[in-house]
């Protein structure tokens, strides 16, 4: 079981953004911009390449909601999946990262 299945069951807390059956969004716990979530869906799909695309609609629409929540969706964001070992990811359950509250570079990554 990764660190993520462990936060959705509630055995390791997070700084909870949004929630629903489905789809989890928290605050990274070392965030690299101002705003720093972390969006995954409940169900451990190992890794982007792994996922249903069938979930990804919801996934979509639930992205969309945390934009807005946290007001990014006029300013615009980043949405980072990294998949795999040379993508970088280093927990192995599928999250997209999404970046915003400030202008980014290439550096934020
Ligand atoms: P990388 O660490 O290279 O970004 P990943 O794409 O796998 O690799 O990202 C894992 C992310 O999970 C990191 O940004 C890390 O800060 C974050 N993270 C790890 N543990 C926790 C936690 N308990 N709560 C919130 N974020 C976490």
């Amino acid at each position: 079981m990764t660190i993520f299945s462990k936060i959705v069951s509630g055995e390791i807390p997070c700084n909870k953004v949004l929630e629903n059956s489905d789809f989890l969004a928290f605050h990274d716990i070392n965030p690299k911009a101002p705003v720093h979530i972390l969006i995954i869906p409940k169900k451990e799909y190992q890794c982007f390449q792994e996922v249903d695309p069938k979930i990804m609609v919801g996934l979509t629409e639930f992205t969309h909601q945390v934009a807005k929540l946290l007001g990014l969706d006029e300013s615009g964001y980043r949405l980072i999946t990294n998949n795999g070992s040379d993508g970088g990811q280093e927990v192995l359950h599928l999250h997209f990262h999404l970046l915003g509250g400030a202008k980014l570079s290439w550096d934020h990554l």
